[in-house]
């Protein structure tokens, strides 16, 4: 019998998750995927420079995992790159550190279901982690009560 898929570890969501070469129409666009766990990739490797070992080690997957998941992100962008595709940033076998917020219900989650980012409570698709509402300390909207 087959292990099933290990999750790997994100230390965050992606804060964009669409990139498109600008001017070309859609009809004539083609997208690429990648997952949330081989940008998490290129974030450690290529961004932050960290060697593989920690690299694997931050995401909780072998050296060997982790070397598959870089070169799978590193072929998708340069396929994109040079081809003028779109990429699209979703889904992907990952955890996030800490787990996500769902911000209609409050209710805490700590993995991505097989279907995404879905509260397994209320449906919503509007996951926060939890350590950006911190950021939100800013003044709160409606505090005189407002209407409706
Ligand atoms: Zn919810």
């Amino acid at each position: 019998m087959p292990r099933p898929p290990k999750r790997r570890t994100v230390d965050s969501l992606p804060r964009h998750d669409y990139f498109k070469p600008p001017g070309v129409p859609l009809t004539e666009l083609e997208e690429l995927r990648l997952s949330v766990d081989e940008l998490e990739a290129i974030r450690l490797k290529d961004r932050e420079g960290f060697n593989h070992e920690t690299c694997a080690e931050r995401m909780q997957v072998s050296r060997p995992t982790f070397h598959r998941v870089l070169a799978s992100a590193h072929r998708k962008v340069a396929e994109a790159l040079t081809e003028g595709k779109a990429i699209r940033i979703e889904g992907g076998r990952f955890r996030l550190r800490g787990g996500y917020l769902c911000r209609r219900c409050g209710q805490m989650v700590r993995e991505n279901g097989s279907s995404g980012l879905i509260c397994p409570k209320c449906g919503s698709e509007d996951m926060v982690q939890p350590a950006s509402r911190r950021r939100r300390r800013r003044r709160r909207r409606g505090d005189s009560g407002g209407r409706g």
